[in-house]
């Protein structure tokens, strides 16, 4: 099991100027690279790298932002001790040899020289292994794009992290709009091998995010679904992270879409936005959900990011392995509860439910 972060020691400080030879390893990683010893039950099964020094952004959730104090190396609850970078990346060339891991993931802050470093690191691991490579990044165009798929990248990430423009405005400032038509385009030209992040519980409804990943799933733009998790230092760090019940019903929402089984036109919600039919029978949407599937991590195939928004032994938003036949059913029931024939047979008689589609 992977231990409190704090009991996890980084490397040695390295002189600020050999910065580009360093990468961020996130512990979990360095565990299963072979980089410092740790002890896990659900290891990861993508390495994580971190590119880049503090971010020039100021997401008001990021433990990187330009105005955190969150302590260095730590992206959400997970902390990145560094690495020379040639060390990273021969370990995991060697892991994917063995078989013990599946992808490698370069996290890169917008930080200057950060592009130009990912496709050293791209160029650098590509030349060492065939390990599919994901690159979350904030390009400035289709042409940076290109440029990673080119080098070797497998899957280029642009994290929208907000479901719509209202709430990409509060948490991260101006620029939704820009983004989602960088994302359109892109998944148009380069199908299959574009992504998104897409945080729940920075203060959208449920239904906001459903319109959401009803068009992302439609531009077959790949998903990472995270829970907002708050940490100390940043600005939201008193915000709640969001209920369980909440975070189930949006996965089962983006699993059913992602299989094409619903569109968010087949779903009702309550007048607060709240998920209250998929537009299925409580026997065929509990036949769809019990395989526990709905509540595994999303994103590029391998990433399974265990503990990234969970506490060892805490709530589990995104389950980083099958679940138990247990586990499944207990996720299954929160989403079916809201969805439960009662209620919205009341909501329906009041006349307040509201269907989905598109804003
Ligand atoms: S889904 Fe996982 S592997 Fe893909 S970019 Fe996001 S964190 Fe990396």
């Amino acid at each position: 099991m992977l231990r409190h972060s704090q009991t996890v020691m980084a490397a040695p400080p390295y002189p600020a100027a050999n910065v580009q030879r360093l990468v961020g390893v996130s512990a979990g990683s360095a565990g299963v690279l072979g980089l410092h010893r740790l002890r896990q039950t659900d290891a990861p099964t993508t390495a994580y790298l971190m590119i880049g020094e503090r971010c020039a952004c100021n997401c008001r959730f990021c433990a990187q932002a330009r105005h955190s104090t969150a302590r260095a190396h730590y992206l959400s609850r997970v902390v990145w001790p560094l690495y020379p970078l040639e060390t990273a990346l021969g370990a995991v060339a060697q892991a994917f040899e063995r078989h013990e891991i599946q992808r490698c993931c370069l996290q890169v802050t917008a930080a200057p020289g950060g592009f130009r470093h990912t496709v050293t690191a791209v160029d650098r691991l590509r030349a060492l292994s065939a390990i599919p490579i994901s690159t979350s990044i904030v390009v400035s165009g289709l042409d940076e794009m290109a440029a990673l798929l080119e080098h070797g990248a497998d899957r280029v990430t642009l994290a929208l992290d907000a479901a719509c423009e209202r709430v990409y405005a509060d948490a991260k400032g101006s620029g939704w709009s820009r983004r989602l038509g960088l994302l359109r385009e892109a998944a148009a030209r380069f199908p299959g091998r574009i992504g998104t992040h897409l945080i729940v519980g920075l203060g959208e409804t449920e239904r906001e995010m459903a319109s959401a990943l009803q068009r992302l799933v439609d531009w077959q733009v790949g998903v990472g679904l995270f829970a907002f998790t708050p940490v100390i230092g940043t600005t939201w760090q008193d915000r709640p992270a969001p209920p369980l019940r909440a975070y189930r019903r949006v996965q089962a929402a983006r699993y059913l879409m992602a299989l094409g089984i619903c569109r968010v036109e087949d779903l009702t919600f309550s007048p607060s936005g709240q998920i209250v039919s998929y537009g299925l029978g409580s026997d065929r949407l509990l036949e769809l959900l019990r395989d526990g599937r709905a509540f595994q991590t999303a994103g590029c195939t391998g990433c399974n990011r265990p503990y990234y928004n969970e506490r060892p032994g805490g709530m589990m938003y995104n389950y980083p392995r099958p679940l138990t036949t247990a586990e499944a059913a207990a996720a299954a029931s929160a989403v079916l509860s809201a969805a439960s024939c009662a209620e919205l047979s009341h909501l329906r008689a009041a006349g307040a439910v509201v269907h989905g589609g598109r804003r």
